[in-house]
């Protein structure tokens, strides 16, 4: 929307005080997410004088009938589907004064639409890094999930688009491509009927001025040989696998639809640790879901504290209407959920600190991400810490951290760096000279 709005002749600001028309880009996944959204155009809708607001996003594609009734503050509401028609609905907005009768717009469509390299961009990461985006949607229906409604069918981009597209990023000074989907072991599957991933990652190894290429979203039991193969050969990608697991035991996957048993999760993290011995494991689980006993609760937590995962995710379930689990008896109270998430978290919390205090005295290649203002400390990420998701390493150098843009070091640079330390979950390091 960013860059469309741009060719479109608008000019962008992050200054709402200086803005015509606000546009507040909303997530609906979980409860707390659309809590957040809805928050946030209150907000807006109570201190906006003289601005057109635009909601657009997941929230805006579920419930924007719901929502404009409340918020009759808002002018537009664009879907998931249609938010490639942003500059048509600015310039009606600055072309005329009242359209709409007092009531928001709604522009809704069944998601279809995907974009492509053609498409220009803004990105709204720090300029060495980018988000690329291999597909949208999912064919998987877990007994949970709103994502399939929001975001329709799993539909992939084409190679050459991809291709072309991380070229103009790497043009524009982008070091670490993040591949992301809803199901990214999936990609291509709908073009020729073969999963390609394996074949994307090895010809963006191709692209010059890409260093890390990393995968965020993979289907746990679609991670096979070949993709293990492209992540150990190939130095440009990344050692590093998001395999959301969600739950261990067969009674939970069951009911919320997985289509995995424990024992087939059970072998495929064995085959990931197997080929890629040094690879770091992301994964998530959702606790609380509707019928967890306490057993079933045990048998997640004995699994986490066996499989030691780098990095984990760890979600209260949230009941989302229009899905299956939403209707499923043995709803469990919110303490209970709150209290499982904690417990996880608590134990997941001293595999973290002892794994990182394993790394204490090793080198290792990071990218600098940014400058943290309020400590003074630059901070960096290795090829097993993604960004916004993961911990980081702060960089102790005393000299280094004074003079972080004084040509010393620049954000955005590969350096090697020595663990002296860890925090909780982050690294400490000294650059390496
Ligand atoms: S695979 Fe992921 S996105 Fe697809 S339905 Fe399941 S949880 Fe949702």
């Amino acid at each position: 929307m960013l860059g469309l709005l741009q060719r479109g002749g608008y000019e962008l600001t992050s200054d709402e005080q200086k803005a015509d028309i606000l546009i507040i880009n909303t997530c609906a996944f979980i409860e707390s997410a659309k809590q957040e959204s809805i928050d946030t155009i209150i907000a807006r809708c109570e201190r906006a004088n003289h601005q057109k607001i635009v909601v657009t996003g997941c929230l805006a594609q579920r419930y924007s009938d719901e929502l404009a009734e409340t918020l009759p503050e808002v002018s537009v509401f664009v879907g998931t589907g249609e938010f490639h028609q942003i500059v048509k609905v600015c310039d009606l907005l600055t072309e005329t004064a009242t359209s709409t009768n007092g009531k928001p717009l709604i522009l809704i469509s069944s998601p279809q639409y995907l974009y492509d390299h053609l498409t220009p961009r803004v990105l709204s990461t720090p300029k060495h890094y980018a988000y690329l985006k291999i597909a949208e949607g999912c064919d998987k229906r877990c007994s949970f999930c709103t994502i399939p409604q929001m975001r329709g069918v799993h539909r992939s981009r084409s190679l050459d688009s991809l291709l072309a597209e991380a070229r103009h990023l790497a043009e524009s000074g982008v070091r670490e491509l993040i591949l992301i989907s809803q199901d990214s072991t999936s990609y291509g599957m709908d073009l020729t009927g073969k999963r390609l991933l394996p074949k994307l990652l090895k010809n963006l190894t191709q692209v010059d001025g890409i260093e890390w290429i990393r995968v965020l979203y993979a289907y746990p039991t679609l991670v096979d040989e070949e993709l293990l193969d492209v992540i150990v050969t190939e130095k440009k990608v990344c050692g590093y696998l998001d395999i959301p697991i969600q739950h261990i035991h067969d009674d939970i996957l069951r009911r919320m639809v997985r289509k995995t048993t424990s024992a087939q999760l059970r072998r495929r993290i064995t085959l990931i640790k197997h080929k890629a011995p040094d690879i770091t494991l992301r994964s998530t689980v959702i606790v609380g879901f509707p019928g967890e006993t306490e057993e079933h609760f045990k048998t997640l937590l004995d699994f986490i504290q066996e499989m030691e995962f780098d990095h984990l995710g760890v979600f209260a379930y949230s009941k989302e209407g229009g899905t299956p689990a939403s209707k499923m008896k043995g709803q469990l109270p919110e303490e209970v959920k709150r209290e499982r998430v904690e417990r996880l978290i608590e134990i997941q919390k001293n595999i973290a600190f002892q794994k990182r205090r394993s790394y204490i005295g090793n080198e290792m290649i990071v990218l600098l991400d940014g400058f943290d203002e309020n400590n003074c400390v630059v901070y960096a990420r290795t090829e097993g810490q993604a960004p916004e998701i993961d911990d980081v390493v702060y960089i102790s150098s005393p000299t280094e951290v004074a003079y972080p843009y004084s040509g010393k070091i620049s954000i955005g640079e590969f350096v090697p760096v020595k663990i002296v330390g860890t925090y909780e979950y982050d690294f400490i390091g000294e650059v390496v000279r």
